[in-house]
């Protein structure tokens, strides 16, 4: 039985308990700090560990007490393709088990503005370039994180489902490759930007005179920075409804050779850069078309080389508390 879908494009209330789920991760700090700036006063998270989210009760719980509003699911077990690739259970089944629970309580709490972030692995691996919202479904995923990009597929599927069963005016945004302050620069957690400025700028520091780059550098990628994601949230969260997921990007995109020497620019590193060819490349090219998202009136303002640039310094400067 599906129920009339109630939304009015318009400033959400800066009074009302706004719970961002996540909010110590990258996505979820940038949200918050963007909450903040724009003058929300009642702001609620939870770390996991005063709150595990995989536990039902307990997020039921923290939904009767807190009473949230306006959520934002922003917790998740994100990881590069090696930890995807060596833990897909974890990767599945508590990525699941997070959003049902979150889901699940925020619609028995009537919960009435909620952004559910996925990724852009949910599309086909060979979907066609820049990839449209409406490729979802359409082809094979890439295997190495599958699982991940299954239990996210999951995710939207219940927004739209708590749509048509309740009339919740909920939406779900699918971010490109992010960067900035509060990223994973872990070697064995770290999506390709932070590694590689954890690389340079060691190498740079170290005077080691050649860094070697998995594969050939040619495969071409995109990167916002989190700060843009973040805006382009609040954005969406004011200014959009609609059952179907929302890419969110820049529109453009580098190869990984560019990309490598815009990092090794950025924390002054002068010596060589070389590819060994013998490791793979990986998808040739991944871009997403935002074009609905431009249409929604969001569009990308800070520049790769700048938000390099910012992120090196934020690392540098925070070298002692990052996630090791
Ligand atoms: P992070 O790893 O930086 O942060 C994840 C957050 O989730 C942390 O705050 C963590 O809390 C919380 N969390 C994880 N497990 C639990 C749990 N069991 N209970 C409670 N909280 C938990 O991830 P990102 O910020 O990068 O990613 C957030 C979202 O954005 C994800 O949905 C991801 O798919 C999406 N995204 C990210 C991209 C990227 O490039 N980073 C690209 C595309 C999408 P704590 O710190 O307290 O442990």
């Amino acid at each position: 039985m599906s129920e009339p879908i109630s939304f009015t494009p318009g400033s959400l209330d800066r009074d009302s308990t706004f719970y961002v789920a996540g909010h110590r991760g990258l996505v979820g700090s940038a949200i918050w700090r963007k909450l903040e700036t724009e003058g929300f006063k009642q702001l609620v998270g939870k770390s996991s560990a005063e709150l595990d989210l995989k536990d039902r009760n307990a997020v039921f719980e923290f939904f009767a007490r807190s009473n949230p509003r306006y959520v934002v699911l922003a917790a998740a077990k994100v990881g590069g393709i090696l930890a995807n690739n060596t833990y897909p259970v974890d990767f599945l089944s508590d990525n699941l088990r997070i959003q049902v629970n979150v889901l699940d309580a925020a619609r028995e709490h009537g919960v009435e503005r909620l952004l559910f972030l996925g990724s852009s692995c949910i599309y086909p691996k060979f979907a066609e370039q820049p990839i449209r919202e409406d490729s979802l479904l359409t082809g094979h995923l890439e295997p190495t994180n599958d699982a991940y990009a299954i239990a996210k597929i999951a995710g939207i599927m219940q927004v739209q489902a708590v749509r048509r069963q309740y009339g919740l005016p909920w939406i779900s945004a699918m971010p490109t490759n992010l960067y900035g302050p509060g990223d994973n620069f872990s070697p064995e957690g770290s999506h390709v930007l932070p590694a590689l400025i954890r690389r340079y700028d060691e190498a740079a520091k170290s005077s080691t005179p050649v860094v070697t780059n998995w594969g050939s550098g040619s495969p071409r990628r995109e990167f916002l920075h989190v700060d843009d994601m973040a805006a382009a949230c609040l954005h969406l969260l004011e200014n959009y409804d609609g059952p179907e997921q929302v890419n969110v990007g820049t529109g453009t995109d580098v190869t990984i050779k560019e990309l490598a020497e815009i990092v090794a620019d950025s924390v002054g590193f002068s010596g060589a850069i070389e590819w060994d060819t013998s490791k793979p490349d990986g998808t040739p090219r991944k871009l997403l078309d935002v074009s609905k998202l431009s249409k929604a009136g969001w569009s990308a303002s800070i520049g790769l080389e700048e938000g390099i640039r910012a992120t090196v310094d934020w690392y540098r400067s925070n070298l002692a508390e990052i996630r090791s």
